[in-house]
C-alpha cells in the first residue's frame, strides 16, 4: 500500500455538491433555461413527468410532488385524517420531521426504540406500542437502508392501521427486492439538496399505489380546489416548482450510478476499519443500501469529530438528541433510559463523507485519520 496522503493535500468535505454540478452542468443548465423560456413555473409537464418518473422508479402507481419531504409526511397524515386524540407510532431515532409532522396535526407521536445494527425501528418492539388510539405507523428508512418492512407490514395489517414510509433518505433503496416508498400506503421522499436525489432547494414527493389516496393528496396540496376556486376540503399550498422538477429529472437519470458509487465507497471504507475499534455500518443482506450516510460508531465520538475537523474532514452527527428526549416533547414524559438503543446511537454515531465523487485517496485519508485517533 502506498503512503496515506497528508493533510496538506487533503480536504474532504462531508458532501461536495459543486463536484456533482460540474459533472452534469450542461444538462442542468439546459433544463433551467428551458423552463425559463417556457415561463411555466408552477405545474406543467416538468412536474407531471417527474411524478411519473419517480413513481415508476419507486415501483409505485402514483407520484404527487410537493414542497418538501416534511410536507410529504404532513400531507400523508392529513389524507388519513390523523388529528387530536390519535397516536402515530414512529422511530425514536430520526430527523425531527418524522415526529414533528405527527404533532403538527395535534396527534401524539409514540416512539419505538431502534434495532442497534440498522438504526431502524425495531419490529420486535412495535407490537407493544399499539393502543386503541393508534391510527398509523411511520417507519423511517434511516441512512439509506430500509427498515424491516416485511415484519412491520405484517404487524400493521394485523392491527388494520395505515403504514407510512419516511423514505426521505432512501429513494431507490430496497427491501427484499421492493423499492422504498412502494411497501406502504404512502412513501415520502425529500429532495433536500443533501439527499441522494437533491434539488436546488426544497422539494418532496409522495408515492402511493392507491388512486383515491393520490387524488386526496393532489387536492390537499392545492387548497382543496377542484375545479379552481371551488373548495370541497381545506388544504394548503404545497407545490413543487417546475424549475426544481426539471433539475431533478436530469439528476434522476444519474441516481443509480451515484447510489452505486456510494455503495462502492462504503465497500472501500469497510476493510480499512477491519480490526479497529470502529463499528462499521451494518448492511442487512435483505436490503439494497443506498448509503445516504455512512455512519460509524465509536467511543469518544465528539473528540473524534474534532480530530477529523482539524484534519480537514467534514463529518456530521445524525442526530445528537433522540426524538423522545427533545424539549418540545417533554409533555410526553419520557426520560433518559427509556429508549436505550436510540440514546446510545445519538451518543456514538458519526457520519463520514460518502458522496459519489470521493476519490479512493480521500477515503483512505479519512479512514487513516479516524484510526489515528481510535487506535491510540
Ligand atoms: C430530510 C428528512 C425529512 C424532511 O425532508 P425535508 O425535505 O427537509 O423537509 C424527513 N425525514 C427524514 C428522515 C429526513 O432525513
Amino acid at each position: 500500500m502506498s503512503a496515506v496522503p497528508t493533510r496538506a493535500s487533503m480536504n474532504v468535505p462531508l458532501l461536495d455538491l459543486k463536484a456533482q454540478y460540474a459533472d452534469i452542468r450542461a444538462d442542468v443548465d439546459a433544463a433551467v433555461r428551458s423552463v425559463m423560456e417556457s415561463a411555466r413555473f408552477i405545474g406543467g409537464p416538468e412536474v407531471s413527468s417527474l411524478e411519473e418518473e419517480v413513481a415508476r422508479y419507486s415501483q409505485s402507481a402514483h407520484g404527487i410532488a410537493c414542497a418538501s419531504g416534511t410536507d410529504a409526511l404532513l400531507l400523508s397524515l392529513w389524507a388519513l385524517g390523523v388529528g387530536p386524540g390519535d397516536e402515530v407510532i414512529t422511530s425514536a431515532y430520526s430527523f425531527f420531521a418524522s415526529a414533528g409532522t405527527i404533532a403538527n396535526h395535534g396527534a401524539t407521536p409514540v416512539f419505538v426504540d431502534i434495532d442497534p445494527r440498522t438504526y431502524n425501528l425495531d419490529p420486535h418492539r412495535l407490537e407493544a406500542a399499539f393502543t386503541p388510539r393508534t391510527k398509523a405507523v411511520m417507519a423511517v428508512h434511516l441512512f439509506g437502508q430500509c427498515a424491516d418492512m416485511t415484519a412491520i407490514r405484517a404487524i400493521c395489517d394485523q392491527h388494520r392501521v395505515f403504514l407510512i414510509e419516511d423514505a426521505a433518505q432512501a429513494i431507490g433503496s430496497e427491501w427484499e427486492g421492493r423499492r422504498a416508498g412502494s411497501m406502504s400506503d404512502f412513501g415520502c421522499f425529500s429532495f433536500f439538496p443533501s439527499k441522494n436525489l437533491g434539488g436546488a432547494g426544497d422539494g418532496g414527493m409522495i408515492v402511493t399505489q392507491n388512486p383515491e389516496h393520490a387524488e386526496k393528496l393532489r387536492l390537499l396540496r392545492e387548497h382543496g380546489a377542484r375545479p379552481k376556486y371551488y373548495h370541497s376540503v381545506v388544504g394548503t399550498n404545497s407545490r413543487l416548482d417546475a424549475l426544481q422538477a426539471a433539475i431533478l429529472r436530469v439528476k434522476l437519470r444519474h441516481l443509480d450510478r451515484w447510489s452505486e458509487a456510494r455503495a462502492r465507497n462504503a465497500a472501500l471504507y469497510d476493510p480499512l476499519f477491519e480490526g479497529s475499534r470502529v463499528a462499521r455500518p451494518y448492511h442487512d443482506p435483505r436490503a439494497r443500501h443506498i448509503y445516504n450516510q455512512y455512519a460509524i460508531r465509536v467511543a469518544k465520538r465528539d473528540e473524534l469529530r474534532k480530530h477529523l475537523s482539524e484534519r480537514g474532514i467534514g463529518t456530521e452527527i445524525y442526530y445528537p438528541v433522540p426524538l423522545h428526549l427533545q424539549k418540545c416533547f417533554a409533555m410526553l414524559g419520557h426520560r433518559a433510559g427509556d429508549m436505550p438503543q436510540s440514546e446510545a446511537a445519538a451518543n456514538e454515531t458519526l457520519a463520514l463523507p460518502i458522496y459519489p465523487e470521493l476519490s479512493e485517496d480521500q477515503i483512505r485519508y479519512v479512514a487513516a485519520s479516524v484510526r489515528e485517533f481510535t487506535d491510540l
